[in-house]
């Protein structure tokens, strides 16, 4: 076929990371290289995330002293993950993650810390209850990348604080407990914000990366010393197969059809289809709803639909990352609910005013349970979180911030939240029985005075624990909601993404339903059917596979190191 605008040797689509690692690995072994991304901005969900990544037996890890071991790692994951997933991949999985990390620190400005972040189902066999397979980015300045900083996604409002200043997973603790001089270290940080200048002039974006931002900055950084072009508001249109091979892909530019050959391969990092409705509604109608997905609003399955188009498979496009959320009024996404839930004063319940999970567990397991709950009674979507006055002045709760008076909150979070001088008055105003609620809340309380919960046990798991107040005893996750004023705000089922999508081998070729790999195409990320099945083993088991699967890809297509 002819009438190519362009060739280049390998075609990524989409600039999240497992996008631009196989963009990165590719260029280092001498490859042509174009990523093109939908979105007017760059970095995806990636970019927006924790940039938390689970990776077994680091270097790392070791150096924290942790000697993990990758048979152990195997059959943790193999345990958790769907029947359908073949053994290969996780093998492949495991075995490329620490080597994947090794290369990225040794040829990026991206460096990772391993975190004694428990997995999330450390008592299963093989899981570590130390943690240290759960790494976090450090943080980078961002001013390497001069303009590109203006294109880069902002961090999710559920990992920034105030919605524009990026702060490091260590610091949550220091304002989380308002430890010794968390004051001197925010006034640093905020004064290292507004001083800026001139930037402040000209954009609201925070030039100290942290979390997602830093992962994906850093690449970003490294594919500019390697002059790969990064196309933004290029969208990918459809692929061409030539016999059995893709050979090449149709792209928008500038509001036209733009044809472009990749002699090597096409990458398919375009994440999921979490906000594609009539896609959610088709395949995953358990996690119904585009608007709670905390995903960037350009993930629609675009290119699931345009590899199956060609003849790929998919698999588990039944099953989503979920995740509780907070919604707030006029906003694009969920905003991930992750520690609060674990924390001393508050509880969750449904409609009709009762507790039906351990808050404390993963936001993935929760998150199910909610989704189940929702299916099979119809009243979990909201469920409520209550909490009381002690918590309200002490931690965050979503979008309400302590310390801060409910009148300083943006219109929408007022909106959103209930208050109640009684649990009485709170079940009023949020349309639930009040004796249910009040005797459900007196149950919850007897127990969690003796740091019980005989019901959902929560507070027991090494997980549950992490994020509990370790101050309080004698369980960190556990106290009575006793004193009023006593507040509520609904929370969702919703997800931080959908991963089932097309299917992949270990090379992370996608294949067709039978297996056969299709020469020349290659899947990563949530674009990609994950590893993990329908679980979700710990804390960065989304972005390490990403990365990983498309440091796999490159070296597949390009033979080097
Ligand atoms: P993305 O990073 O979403 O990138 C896909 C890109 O493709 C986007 O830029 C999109 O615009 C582009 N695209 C879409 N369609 C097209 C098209 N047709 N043509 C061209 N480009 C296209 N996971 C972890 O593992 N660790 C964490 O710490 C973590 N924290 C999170 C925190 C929050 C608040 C949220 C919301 C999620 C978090 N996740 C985390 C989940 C994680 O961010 C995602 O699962 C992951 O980033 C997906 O990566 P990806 O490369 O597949 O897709």
């Amino acid at each position: 076929m002819s009438n190519w605008d362009k060739e280049v040797d390998i075609l990524v689509v989409g600039s999240g990371a497992g996008g631009m690692m196989s963009a990165l690995v590719g260029a280092h072994n001498h490859a042509d290289v174009l990523i093109v991304e939908k979105a007017d901005r760059w970095g995806g969900t990636s970019a927006t995330s924790g940039g938390g990544i689970w990776i077994p037996g680091s270097d790392v890890a070791k150096q924290a002293g942790f000697d993990d071991n990758l048979d152990d790692a195997f059959i943790y994951l193999r345990k958790l993950s769907a029947a359908n997933v073949p053994d290969e991949n996780i093998r492949a999985y495991v075995d490329n993650a620490s080597p994947m990390l090794r290369w990225m620190m040794a040829n990026t400005p991206v460096q990772y810390m391993a975190f004694p972040y428990p997995d999330y189902h450390a008592e299963n066999p093989g899981g570590s209850a130390k943690g240290f397979r759960t790494h976090l980015p450090n943080p980078l300045d961002g001013k390497p990348l001069g303009a590109d900083v203006r294109t880069l996604r902002f961090a999710s409002p559920a990992a920034s604080l105030f919605g524009y200043l990026n702060w490091h997973f260590s610091e949550t603790y220091e304002l989380l407990y308002r430890q010794k001089g968390w004051i001197k270290n925010l006034t640093k940080n905020m004064a290292k914000y507004w001083l800026d200048l001139p930037f402040r002039l000209t954009s609201r974006k925070d030039r100290r990366l942290t979390l997602g931002n830093a992962l994906t900055g850093g690449l970003r950084m490294a594919l500019n010393e390697k002059d790969v072009p990064l196309w933004l508001e290029t969208p990918l249109k459809e692929l061409v197969r030539e016999g059995d091979a893709v050979t090449g892909a149709v792209v928008e530019k500038d509001g036209k059809p733009y044809r472009i050959r990749a002699r090597k391969g096409i990458v398919l990092a375009a994440g999921g289809f979490e906000k594609n409705q009539a896609m959610r509604d088709g395949n995953a109608p358990l996690y119904p709803a585009a608007r709670y997905s905390g995903g960037v609003t350009s993930n629609t399955g675009d290119s699931i639909v345009a590899g199956e188009a060609v003849g790929a498979g998919t698999m588990n496009m039944q099953s989503a990352w979920a995740a509780p959320v907070f919604y707030v009024p006029g906003e694009d996404r969920g905003r991930l609910c992750t520690v609060e839930r674990a924390l001393p004063g508050c509880i969750m319940v449904n409609q009709s005013g009762e507790r039906f999970l351990n808050e404390a567990a993963s936001y993935h397991i929760v998150g199910q349970q909610m989704a189940r709950r929702q299916a099979e009674h119809g009243d979990a979507d909201p469920c409520w979180m209550i909490f009381d006055q002690e918590y309200r002045h002490k931690f965050p709760m979503g979008p309400l911030y302590p310390l801060m008076p409910t009148a300083m909150h943006s219109k929408g979070v007022r909106s959103i939240l209930k208050k109640g001088r009684s649990i009485e008055e709170l079940a009023g105003k949020i349309g639930m029985d009040p004796s249910r609620l009040s005797s459900a809340i007196g149950r919850f309380n007897a127990h969690a005075a003796k740091g019980e919960d005989p019901e959902f046990h929560r507070g027991e798991a090494a997980y549950d624990k992490m994020y509990g107040d370790f101050r309080h005893s004698p369980n960190p996750c556990l106290r009575p909601l006793d004193k009023g004023p006593f507040y509520a705000l609904p929370i969702y089922p919703g997800d931080i993404g959908t991963n089932g999508g097309l299917k992949t081998n270990a090379n992370a070729q996608v294949v067709s339903e039978d297996g056969t790999a299709i020469p020349g195409l290659y899947a990563v990320g949530n674009n990609a059917a994950s590893s993990m099945g329908e679980s979700y083993p710990g804390a960065g088991v989304t972005i390490g596979p990403a990365l990983t699967f498309g440091y796999v890809a490159a070296r597949h297509m390009t033979g080097g190191n």
